[in-house]
């Protein structure tokens, strides 16, 4: 397994997908076999996303790097992660952030929270929160956040998110253009406005939004 994860890290630096020591570091120390189903543990350092139960899946490996380089995650930066699904991009995210930061990741399919809860605390995660809901309207008593990341493509950014990023902070969200077509923003909160970058296109499964 750790040679896989290592050949894997070593792939995602060539392909660009990982630019800093920092992001190689934290996912050489996250065991994303502790993170999918027993029967895919084989297929854990493949750079695919694998399927997690409750119709959702666990991200592929270059995303999770691609998004936490797009967000310029910081030691020390409070984070929030809209589907935690398996709980495998907050590991990551926690290994970068450190024990001065915090990451609270909200999945609005019960089952998935309580087995991602589970198994970071089980990992020794004290820097994770996992929360039960709609992310799609942030998490207000915690607000506002250095970085925001969803990982399920929304019709539109969702306007509670937009309000509780800081200035000078950064979201990474999908979002589908149109029917069948999503491409990854990065959205920069200035003190005028927000600056939106268009990343590339990508296949999320959708953000479910409250009505
Ligand atoms: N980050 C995850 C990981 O590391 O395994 C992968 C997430 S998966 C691609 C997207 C997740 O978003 C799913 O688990 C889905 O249930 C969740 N989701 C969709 N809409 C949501 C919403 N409005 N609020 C919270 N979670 C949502």
């Amino acid at each position: 397994m750790e040679e896989k994860k290592r050949e894997l890290i070593r792939n995602l630096i060539a392909e660009g997908y990982i630019k800093r020591k920092e992001v190689a570091e934290a996912m050489m120390k996250v065991p994303r076999e502790l993170f999918v189903p027993e029967e895919l543990r084989h297929m854990a350092y493949e750079d695919t996303p694998l399927p997690i139960g409750a119709g959702q899946t666990i991200s592929a490996p270059h995303m999770v790097a691609y998004m936490v380089e797009a967000a310029e995650l910081r030691r020390g930066d409070k984070v929030l992660e809209v589907g935690t699904g398996s709980g495998y991009h907050a590991a990551v995210m926690a290994e970068l952030v450190g024990p001065e930061g915090h990451v609270y990741t909200i999945e609005r399919i019960p089952e998935l929270a309580e087995r991602a809860r589970e198994r970071l605390k089980a990992l020794g995660y004290n820097n994770v929160t996992v929360l039960v809901g709609d992310g799609s309207k942030g998490y207000p008593p915690a607000a506002p956040y250095d970085k925001i990341i969803v990982t399920a493509a929304a019709k539109r950014v969702p306007e509670a998110l937009l309000k509780q990023l800081k200035v000078g902070g950064i979201m990474v969200i999908p979002v589908e253009e149109e029917p069948g077509y999503q491409v990854l923003y990065k959205i920069i909160k200035t003190p005028e406005g927000y600056v939106i970058k268009k990343l590339l296109p990508v296949a999320f499964v959708p953000l479910i939004e409250e009505e």
